[in-house]
């Protein structure tokens, strides 16, 4: 359920508690507009401890877009707080904002986001390259990390050349070129078939099991379930915040490994 909202600094509250990768305490946004005030979010509280894996869900309208966009640094909540590590981004500048999310947010978007005529290893250096930062360390940890999600053998194609789940590989290459806070990943698979959605998963997978905080909105409730904890919003309000068994995300698994067996099968009948 609900956490209280507390201003405890996150990392001394409990020396046993897992650091924070984030934490939302209270946070209202409101969007003025000239002949009312839309209460986007209204008062919203959860801790995403580093190493979590987290479904934001709800209906359209519900607050997604807006509470992403301040997990992003895109925004600044209207009251309340929002911690990044230590910081609370409600307390900085617009410049402040602009470095932290270039410096330490990973995004990933259901459109992969790519630049056309660049590489798969001048797309994963994008985010080194707004920081000034292109000499040869950063372009073997681009080609490093391009090794990591099975593009090895890729490194000089672009995006065009590439598959949809290909595409997605590379944009979340790129999210972790930083070494981010979180990745933070908007409906990721809504483009993708099932074989491929499976693929991005079972990256996702990977990557938390080797600690990544991953934060990521979907619709799709095969896909929530494969996250370790799924977060629901409804009219601005967080209405349920409930963990997934490790048996429930296994069955979750193996239902979308079988259903991309049954596809596999049928085109190969076809
Ligand atoms: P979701 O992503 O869950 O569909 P949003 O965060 O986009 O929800 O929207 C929540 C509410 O805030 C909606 O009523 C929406 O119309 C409103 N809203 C979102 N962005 C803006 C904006 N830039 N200006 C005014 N109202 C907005
Ligand atoms: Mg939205």
């Amino acid at each position: 359920m609900q956490t209280n909202p507390s201003l405890e600094d996150p990392h001394t509250a409990s020396p046993t508690a897992a650091r924070l990768a984030t934490a939302i305490r209270a946070v209202t946004k409101e969007y003025v507009l000239k002949s009312e005030t839309v209460r986007a979010l209204r008062g919203v509280s959860f801790d995403v401890p580093e190493g979590d894996f987290v479904a934001i869900m709800g209906p359209s309208g519900s607050g997604k877009s807006t509470l992403l966009n301040l997990l992003g640094c895109l925004d600044k909540p209207t009251a309340g707080q929002l911690l990044l590590g230590e910081d609370d981004i409600s307390q900085m500048s617009d410049d402040e904002l602009a470095d932290v999310r270039s410096r330490r947010i990973g995004f990933v978007f259901q459109s992969y986001n790519l630049i056309q005529q660049l590489t798969v290893v001048e797309n994963i250096q994008v985010p080194l390259y707004y920081q000034g930062r292109l000499g040869s360390d950063e372009r073997r940890r681009a080609v490093e990390l391009a090794q990591m999600v099975g593009l090895g053998d890729r490194l000089d194609h672009r995006p065009s050349q590439l598959s949809g789940g290909q595409q997605q590989r590379v944009a979340i290459a790129r999210s972790l070129v930083n070494d981010p806070y979180f990745i933070l990943a908007d409906e990721p698979t809504g483009n993708l078939d099932s074989k491929t959605t499976e693929e991005i998963l079972a990256l996702f997978d990977r990557l938390n099991d080797e600690g990544r905080t991953i934060i990521m909105v979907t619709h799709e409730d095969e896909v929530a379930r494969r996250a370790k904890r799924i977060v629901r919003l409804k009219d601005g309000l967080l209405r349920s915040d409930h963990r997934n068994s490790e048996a429930d995300r296994e069955r979750a698994r193996v239902e979308q490994q079988e259903s991309v067996a049954a596809l596999k099968q049928r085109e190969e009948q076809e």
